[in-house]
């Protein structure tokens, strides 16, 4: 089984940014870690099988925590689940929110790939997006999470900012590149709903140039494939062997907990999702035991239907059995425009197929 916790605060609230999240004003941050370990022993004793595959510390900034918040969640997870040193544990961070100490406690809590969110190393472009962080504070949490021994690093970096230019996106990836990370996400930016970005996307004062979001994705796949990178997501690269196995289990469809406000849990066929409140949370969990809210059915046709848009973004593709009821013609003339490949019984995208991923899943699934 797959484990996500969801740890919603944050320094302060980036503009663009569509998760459940926010400063932690009056929360009582160590009962909110309490709330965590009770929810956290109620599901593991209704599972059958506790050995956890993953771990996800998300959010929000979970490397906003205190050591000793952070070493109390740990063991309340190690109580209600068995977590060990095959376990890959993965913990975001946000540059400049840890120091010396804090990393090393990080290894010593068994993390084993912490995802950084630089978004950008440069000055104008970090401030549009409204981080706190500067180019040097990525460079320095690199050289602290290295020399406290933890194995993995990812570094997450974001393309289509408002007033970032292709040299500039260039530039990102050179800086980030010279810390040779394991691993690379790189996103293009979205405007969701709900967002500061989204009411200036509205009005007109951005706009989503899908001609220059291929060049910056384009840019970035041919530059990461030619120094090893192996792309094997629409927006994830990775060193031979440094792939995230928390992702690849949620793309193919393995069963998953999520824990926290506002995470998502899919276990034997049945969905369920937490109230994104805090307070309300807090309220739940001490009530009952759990924070579930909306819960559906995931029947055969919908778990189909996310295979093929999930699983069409990766480098292993989607097994045929998936696309059955797709009019095999279809299937052919993408071969035949070189935008994918059959193999190994998987239909995955090469070429132009990658960048062209959404219309070619409403092509298949309409
Ligand atoms: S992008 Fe990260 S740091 Fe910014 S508000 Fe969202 S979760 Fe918090």
């Amino acid at each position: 089984m797959h484990l996500y916790v969801h740890i919603p605060f944050c320094h302060r609230v980036c503009p663009y940014c569509s998760f459940y999240k926010h400063t932690p004003g009056e929360t009582p941050i160590g009962g909110f870690i309490e709330a965590l370990g009770v929810e956290a022993a109620k599901r593991a004793n209704s599972l059958e099988d506790r050995p956890v595959t993953t771990l996800y510390l998300g959010g929000g900034t979970p490397s906003m925590l205190s050591p000793t918040h952070l070493i109390r969640l740990f063991s309340l997870l190690r109580e209600a689940f068995l977590i060990d040193d095959s376990t890959e544990i993965t913990m975001e961070a946000n540059p400049a929110t840890f120091g010396k100490r804090t990393a090393s406690i990080y290894q010593k809590l068994g993390v084993t790939r912490v995802s950084l969110g630089a978004q950008s190393f440069h000055p104008e472009v970090l401030k549009t997006l409204g981080r706190q962080h500067n180019a040097e504070d990525i460079q320095e949490s690199v050289s602290l999470l290295r020399q406290a021994g933890i194995p993995r690093l990812n570094i997450d970096l974001m393309f289509s900012i408002p007033g970032q230019t292709a040299e500039m996106w260039d530039d990102t990836l050179n800086a980030a590149l010279a810390l040779k990370p394991d691993h690379i996400s790189a996103y293009n930016l979205t405007y969701e709903e709900d967002t500061a970005f989204f009411d200036r996307f509205k009005k007109g004062e951005f706009i989503d140039d899908s001609t220059l979001n291929a060049r910056l994705f384009d840019h970035a796949r041919t530059k990461l494939t030619k120094l090893g990178y192996r792309h094997y997501e629409t927006s994830n690269y990775a060193r031979p062997g440094c792939q995230s196995a928390h992702n690849r289990g949620y793309w193919s469809g393995a069963d998953y907990l999520g824990l926290g406000p506002s995470a998502v849990s899919t276990l034997g066929g049945r969905r369920w999702k937490n109230i994104p409140d805090t307070v309300g949370y807090l309220a739940m969990i001490n009530r009952v035991g759990h924070a579930e809210t909306e819960t559906e059915i995931i029947g055969d046709e919908e778990f189909r239907l996310e295979r093929i848009a999930l699983l069409l973004r990766t480098d292993f593709g989607v097994p045929m059995k998936h696309l059955s009821s797709v009019p095999l013609e279809n299937i052919t003339r993408l071969v035949d425009e070189g935008l994918a490949e059959r193999a190994e019984g998987n239909l995955r995208l090469v070429g132009k197929g990658p960048l062209l991923v959404d219309s070619i899943t409403e092509y298949l699934v309409c």
